[in-house]
């Protein structure tokens, strides 16, 4: 089929002098997008001029395209390193797709297909080879490179080459030396998850010169953020799929047996969901990984195991069963949701006991680690407890600080959560206590005292004469316990040492004094009925459903896993939630419209466009 191409669709005839320009033309011709997301152009400059770079973006921030998008504007290679096969192949299926000669050499490539491969390199036809850590270094693949002319290098996920990361892996460690066989390429590192320490440590050991350090917002505004207790796992579990009928969800349990239980009761329940986990064997994972992938089931129920090497863009909702052990980690598995941009909803059900579970775990492991690992799980606590912006609470961590006061997306916010009109008063009450035992004790026992317990260490100490004794003898422990918990994670109070001795702050003392404001929750006992009624809220605050016909999404998202399942590749490389969704909004009948959809470029045009626009115009004929 010849291009059907409209007018004002950018030709490559139009390309002007400037890079700007080369740059989105390439992004309109090749992957249908219209816009750059933020920095993009600045990554993909740097890239153009040579010049090496670090790029931190959170998943979902578009970091691959900072290398796809200027290697079809260069002559020569672009090598990209990935730690993943899988990762790999998917990157390479969605090149493809789009019209971008790529490949990747891994342990599974036979001989001749490496042969072909080097073939099209020599003759100047491949423009992206992807390749592991370990084999680039491999002397005959460096005199190779040494002897074509390489245009850029990318490293992925290139975290793991500081041992400050979490994921240090010691073969990227080698990576150095191509610095100096390619000397003439530019060399850029690409991660989601660096601390300025981490930053520095991959510049260096790179060997990167005078890098362009160019870091994005940690923020993922799509992403809405909810937390509550748990107090009925499946059922809690169940409202939240309920509100996305038919699209992909990942489910994160702390444990092996909780993610067979779950699995097996939404199985029942008549939900497609499978488990995932690295004690099943590796035909089973593989299975599940890839019908997710195309969309033939909806739900993985899964263990930390699953996530390195998901990038499907369409995951609408992240639901964690239980407390994961640390901010970066929630931040990591919440984070798979929504990497199209399009608004995602990731819950999180904590219960005490999920804190009590991961420090005896903790406690159990190696000990150098264990300060570190029980710090990480305190905070991850305190934002579970807190009181405050989701999406702030979260940058913060990362040291960033978001300008707006409420980012409308997550409970705290959308003003889900109720709060108590005396928080003043309370605060102070609980401050009091703390000064009253000379911040010499933890919050459980501050907790009694205030409750009024009679309990015999508070009668040997004395503590049930004091003036704050039963202060808040209404409450339970444990919501004096939350309370606690909300007035540390907004920073009026902190916990000191080893056995987390409440200590007043500086703004602890202006509450006292009664010049600032806490805000503390409402206790726990009623939100199940708040639950069932944020339940019943419409789940799409933004306006990215506006005017989509919603029968049509459906049935042409019916039509796409079908494409994938007959190609035997992920339904959004086929296109993606917001291609589909701007399809069952536009409507068009003609490729001349077509093509002006979202994330339909030159090649998925062709290959893709009379099927769809055929089945668009039965469901309007109908
Ligand atoms: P990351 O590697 O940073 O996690 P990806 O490169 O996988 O993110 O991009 C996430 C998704 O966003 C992909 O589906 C990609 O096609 C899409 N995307 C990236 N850049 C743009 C853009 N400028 N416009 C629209 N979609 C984009
Ligand atoms: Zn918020």
């Amino acid at each position: 089929m010849h291009l059907n191409v409209d007018s004002n669709r950018p030709m490559e005839a139009e390309v002007t002098s400037t890079d700007q320009d080369r740059l989105a033309v390439a992004l309109k011709k090749y992957w249908g997008y219209d816009h750059f997301r933020p920095l993009q152009q600045q990554a993909m400059q740097c890239v153009l001029t040579g010049r090496d770079s670090v790029v931190v973006l959170p998943t979902g921030g578009g970091k691959s395209l900072c290398y796809q998008v200027p290697s079809v504007c260069l002559d020569g290679l672009t090598i990209v390193v990935s730690p993943l096969i899988s990762l790999m192949k998917d990157q390479v299926d969605a090149l493809t797709d789009c019209g971008v000669a790529a490949a990747c050499i891994h342990s599974q490539i036979s001989t001749d297909e490496k042969r072909r491969i080097a073939e099209s390199i020599r003759s100047g036809n491949l423009q992206l080879l992807y390749c592991s850590p370990e084999r680039i270094v491999q002397p005959r693949m460096l005199e190779f490179l040494n002897r074509i002319h390489v245009a850029q290098i990318a490293i992925d996920e290139a975290h793991c080459i500081s041992s400050w990361g979490h994921d240090f892996r010691p073969e990227y460690r080698q990576l150095r030396r191509l610095k100096e066989v390619c000397s003439d390429a530019g060399v850029h590192a690409y991660t989601a998850t660096a601390t300025e320490q981490v930053r520095h440590d991959v510049a260096t050991q790179l060997g990167l010169e005078q890098p362009e350090m160019l870091v994005g917002s940690f923020d993922r505004p799509n992403l809405i953020y909810r937390v509550r207790r748990r107090h009925q796992r499946i059922e809690q579990i169940r409202t939240v799929i309920d509100r996305h009928p038919g699209a992909s969800g990942i489910i994160y349990c702390i444990s092996r047996k909780e993610v067979e239980n779950t699995a097996t009761a939404l199985t029942d329940a008549g939900y497609r969901a499978r488990p995932y986990h690295a004690g099943m064997n590796d035909t089973d994972r593989v299975n599940y990984q890839e019908q997710f992938s195309r969309d033939e089931i909806d739900i993985i129920v899964a263990t930390v195991a699953f996530g390195m090497g998901i990038d499907k863009s369409n995951v609408r909702y992240v639901i964690h069963s239980g407390m994961p052990k640390s901010l970066e980690q929630y931040q990591q598995e919440s984070g798979r949701s929504g990497r199209d941009g399009l608004e995602a909803e990731c819950w999180l059900f904590y219960s005490g006991n999920d804190y009590i579970l991961w420090q005896k775990m903790i406690e159990k492991s190696d000990s150098t680690a264990q300060q570190g690992a029980l710090r990480a799980l305190q905070t991850m606590a305190s934002f579970c407890q807190g009181a405050n912006c989701r999406h702030q609470a979260i940058v913060q961590h990362f040291g960033q600080k978001l300008q707006h006061d409420s980012c409308g997306a997550c409970d705290v916010c959308l003003e889900e959560l109720t709060l108590i009109s005396d928080a003043l008063v309370t605060g102070q009450k609980i401050l009091s206590c703390v000064v009253r035992v000379e911040q010499r004790y933890g919050a459980d026992y501050t907790a009694k005292v205030l409750s009024g317990s009679s309990e015999q260490r508070i009668v040997a100490s004395g503590h049930n004469r004091l003036s704050t004794w039963g202060l808040l003898s209404g409450e339970s422990i444990r919501t004096i316990r939350d309370w606690t918990e909300q007035l540390v994670s907004q920073g009026y109070l902190e916990k000191i040492g080893d056995y987390h001795v409440l200590n007043l702050t500086e703004s602890g003392r202006q509450l006292l004094r009664g010049e600032v404001t806490p805000r503390l929750l409402k206790p726990a006992q009623s939100s199940h009925k708040r639950q069932s009624q944020s339940g019943s809220q419409k789940s799409h605050t933004l306006d990215d459903w506006e005017n989509v016909d919603q029968e049509l999404f459906e049935i042409l998202r019916n039509l796409r896993r079908e494409l994938a399942s007959q190609r035997g590749v992920p339904a959004y490389i086929v296109f993606g939630d917001r291609a589909l969704r701007d399809m069952a909004r536009q409507q068009p009948t003609t490729l001349g419209t077509f093509c002006q959809v979202s994330g339909v470029g030159e090649k998925k045009l062709a290959e893709y466009g009379e099927i769809f626009v055929k089945c668009i115009q039965e469901h309007l004929d109908s």
